[in-house]
């Protein structure tokens, strides 16, 4: 599903530059969950951004689904995004203004889903998440742990072939954070790909493969016995 060759990515700042990934070799396929843990600074956003095409590498390829993703233009690059990934931030990143329902269902409308349709799924995908009857509900009337429920569902009713989640518990109390992480691992017992960055070992022991980013490089990169979420809430 993602495979990437000698990824090299520098931040130019001024007449510096800062080599933040220094040659990443990787590949998930579809299924996989797979934890980018590493402590602070490490690049694991700046491997999850071009992994998203919300950036670019200096160097190196990238290969999603059979597609080779180089060169796009800021088009181009938009529309793979929205036909391919999902993204869940740590932030959430809902829109304030709107509902859940609306939230869940803004995916919908890019991909040009008409009005009656893109209200069904999304309440289905709100359902799903357990957060059908918050459907009306601004994101200003959720709790953080029911707001991220509801970025994951926005993510998933543009049915991606890859979730791309950067630091998605890191807003969250422990309790509250494994409950996420059991709607992560739900999803992906479906059969969904799904990344999720962390800095934590026991949110990274809940996914089924761990690698592991130190200053830009993988150091290590092991399957593990999947720790299930749901005995902890
Ligand atoms: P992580 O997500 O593992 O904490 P990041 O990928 O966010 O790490 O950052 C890796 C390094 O790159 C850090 O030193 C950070 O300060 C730097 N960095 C990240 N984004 C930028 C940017 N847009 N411009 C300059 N430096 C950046
Ligand atoms: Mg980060």
């Amino acid at each position: 599903m993602i495979e990437i060759k000698d990824l090299h990515k520098s931040y130019k700042m001024g007449s510096n530059s800062l080599h933040v990934l220094k040659g990443i070799n990787f590949t998930a396929e579809a299924g996989e969950l797979v934890a980018i843990m590493g402590s602070s600074g490490s690049g694991k956003s700046t491997l999850l951004n071009i992994l998203g095409i919300l950036d670019g590498a200096d160097s190196g390829e990238y290969t999603l689904d059979g597609v080779p993703i180089e060169d796009l233009t800021e088009t181009k690059a938009a529309q793979y995004r929205n036909k391919f990934l999902g993204f869940v931030f740590q932030s959430f990143n809902l829109i304030n203004y709107k509902s859940a329902l609306e939230n869940v269902a803004l995916p919908l409308y890019y991909q040009k889903v008409g009005r009656k349709e893109r209200q069904e799924k999304a309440l289905n995908y709100l359902d799903k998440v357990g957060l059908k009857e918050w459907a009306s509900h601004l994101p200003s009337e959720l709790s953080g742990g029911q707001k991220q429920r509801v970025a994951i569902a926005r993510a998933m009713a543009a049915e991606p072939k890859v979730l791309l989640a950067d630091e998605p518990t890191g807003a969250l109390d422990s309790t509250t954070s494994y409950e996420v992480m059991a709607l992560i691992q739900k999803i992906n017992d479906e059969g969904n790909t799904i990344l999720v960055v962390t800095h934590e070992e026991d949110i990274a022991h809940m996914c089924k493969r761990i690698v592991h980013l130190k200053d830009g490089v993988i150091v290590e990169d092991k399957k593990v016995k999947q720790v299930r979420a749901e005995q902890y809430v």
